[in-house]
């Protein structure tokens, strides 16, 4: 059946829309804030002659500006082309064993999408009914472990204590940690690093940082760790991060005082809308992102969590406003709502009273 036979055949992950025009766009988790006034300085500065020539393969600068400013060496940071090529770079580095690497039932819908591609066994492991996460189950034979901190797209957080459990019951494999979302509420594991050589911690400046579309990401690890994923890298492409990239990363880790001032404000617009929220009797956990992920019983007669959640999504859709839906089991009556302006979270608010 001509060359179909030898395809290498995926179901692709699906990225949020990204619409054109005047809207209030909920649905990535993006930064309603600019990049910091030095990132484009960075990059109005950059000299297209530079161009010519190929980066830094080993994305010197940005690798020491980072393993600075979280008290590290440069030996325990990788860098990559947003987070989701750090992830999947750390898939095919340490996930090359015959048992299967766990994720949680509910988590970032890319961990099963690298898993397939790379011919990666996995088992989904359950949550708890409240979303939480139970390190007993984790204690299982493994070929390796991911778990995002805090999770998406619940928003919920797990205790230092879990991971440290998930970490040190598990010695055999590697376990990455993607705190995507850390700054926003949580607790790191990077105190756990210098004791466990089995664990990595991915990062990304998308979210917290304002620069999605950089796409800037990067691992802490041991040093040892940080060496295979380099291994890997190398034997894929040296000159993964462009130079405008890893000038803008640079400038963007710099400017700690503006990046303190935009996290502050969105957590504080965060806290006002889960309590509009909850005024109208949503439910939802306690989100330590940039997102709420909520459920609502529904309004209309005979309405069910999951009818409601749809038809809410679209009416938001028709007005302009886009928010996240997934329509797969388990998740399929909750929305999830990034966090924009507090002028847009206004502006979301009247109109969801408006269409509720
Ligand atoms: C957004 C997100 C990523 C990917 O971020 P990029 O750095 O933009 O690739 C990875 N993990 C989780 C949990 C995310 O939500």
């Amino acid at each position: 059946m001509g060359y179909e036979d030898n395809v290498r055949k995926v179901v692709p992950y699906t990225p949020g829309e990204q619409p054109g025009g005047r809207v209030i766009k909920l649905n990535t988790n993006e930064c309603p804030y600019p990049p910091s006034p030095r990132v484009q300085e960075a990059i109005r500065s950059l000299d297209t002659d530079a161009l010519r020539k190929y980066p830094d393969p080993l994305c010197s600068e940005l690798v020491s500006e980072i393993a600075g400013y979280y008290g590290l060496k440069d030996e325990n940071v990788f860098t990559g082309v947003g987070s989701d090529d750090v992830l999947s770079m750390c898939f095919l580095t340490f996930f090359n064993g015959r048992d299967p690497v766990l994720f949680p039932n509910i988590t970032y819908s890319f961990y099963d999408v690298w898993a397939s591609v790379y011919g990666i066994p996995f088992r989904r492991v359950p949550l708890r009914e409240d979303f939480s996460l139970d390190p007993s189950l984790y204690r299982q034979k493994n070929g390796g472990i991911v778990i995002a901190n805090p999770n998406a797209p619940t928003g919920i957080a797990a205790d230092l204590k879990v991971i440290e459990d998930i970490v040190s019951s598990n010695p055999g494999v590697m376990v990455i940690v993607d705190e995507a979302y850390i700054d926003f509420g949580g607790e790191t594991a990077l105190p756990l690093l210098d004791a466990h050589e089995n664990l990595l911690i991915v990062r990304t400046l998308s979210k917290s940082r304002a620069l999605a579309g950089m796409r800037i990401g990067y691992a802490f690890g041991q040093e040892k760790a940080i060496k295979y994923l380099n291994d890997v890298k190398f034997s894929v492409n040296s000159y993964t991060m462009n130079t405008p990239s890893l000038l803008a990363g640079k400038a963007a880790i710099e400017d700690d005082r503006y990046f303190r001032e935009i996290r502050d404000k969105v957590i504080s617009t965060r806290e006002w809308v889960k309590k509009e929220l909850r005024e109208l009797k949503f439910s939802f956990g306690d989100s330590c992102t940039n997102f709420i992920f909520a459920s609502h019983e529904g309004t209309h007669p005979g309405e069910t969590e999951a009818g409601f959640a749809k038809r809410i999504f679209a009416s938001l859709k028709e007005r302009g406003i886009y928010v996240r839906y997934f329509d797969k089991p388990l998740i399929d009556g909750y929305l999830r709502i990034s966090i924009g302006t507090d002028e847009e979270m206004r502006e979301f608010m009247r109109v969801l009273k408006e269409i509720m």
